[in-house]
């Protein structure tokens, strides 16, 4: 468990992906009252961490990527040596002169770098089909959110998107494209995003439930 006392008005609990409590408190909480907040929420921490836990132990097994996702599809990952280090996709990946570590510091780029080609593609298609302007297209290094609309009428979307179904990343793309025309979450927006992906609660619900596992 970690403690950290800031300049802030009230506490708040956080359960972070690796399973560990986080309490942040006021500058001058005692140590007391810090374990007033624990018992409080005695419940919610431990189906927190719990919940954490299982989705830690579904994400990486052993610790070693041996498996990467990409557009829904599970491959296997072959490391290799060669004259420089790489990665690329064949009918499984193949990995030069990188650690597992390493592979995991840089697989982000390789989504942003591999995947914006299919996610242009993806969007020009989807905006000519249902009458959407066709905007710009950016794959951030975002981890918590799928994807984002700015005003200027730029779509961004997460590395972690790439991993996802096609089906999945269908509804993501209609969901942003919906905001240059609502920029909010109105009924107005979600009926227009249903008149397109008439099953998109399904994708929604997915998304929810196993987005964490979109992850390396
Ligand atoms: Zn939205």
């Amino acid at each position: 468990m970690q403690v950290i006392r800031s300049n802030r008005k009230t506490a708040s609990l956080q359960v972070n992906r690796n399973a560990e409590l986080i309490v942040r408190v006021p500058l001058l909480a005692s140590d007391a009252e810090v374990q007033r907040i624990l018992r409080l929420k005695h419940d919610w921490i431990t189906q927190k961490i719990e919940l954490m836990q299982a989705r830690q132990a579904e994400r990486a097994p052993n610790g070693k990527l041996e498996q990467l996702l990409y557009l829904g599809k599970s491959y296997r990952v072959d490391y290799i040596q060669d004259t420089r280090p790489y990665v690329s996709l064949q009918d499984h990946f193949i990995v030069s002169n990188l650690g597992t570590e390493q592979l995991r510091q840089f697989m982000p780029q390789w989504y942003q770098m591999y995947g914006i080609r299919y996610m242009q593609a993806r969007i020009v298609e989807l905006s000519k089909l249902h009458g959407f302007p066709t905007p710009r297209v950016k794959i951030t290094k975002a981890v918590s959110k799928w994807g984002s609309c700015s005003t200027a009428g730029r779509v961004c979307f997460s590395w972690r998107l790439l991993m996802a179904a096609p089906e999945i990343i269908d509804y993501v793309i209609i969901h942003e494209l919906s905001h240059l025309i609502h920029q909010d979450h109105s009924p107005a927006f979600w009926a227009h995003v249903q008149s397109i992906v008439p099953d998109y609660k399904k994708h929604y619900k997915w998304l929810k439930e196993h987005g964490h596992l979109l992850n390396l």
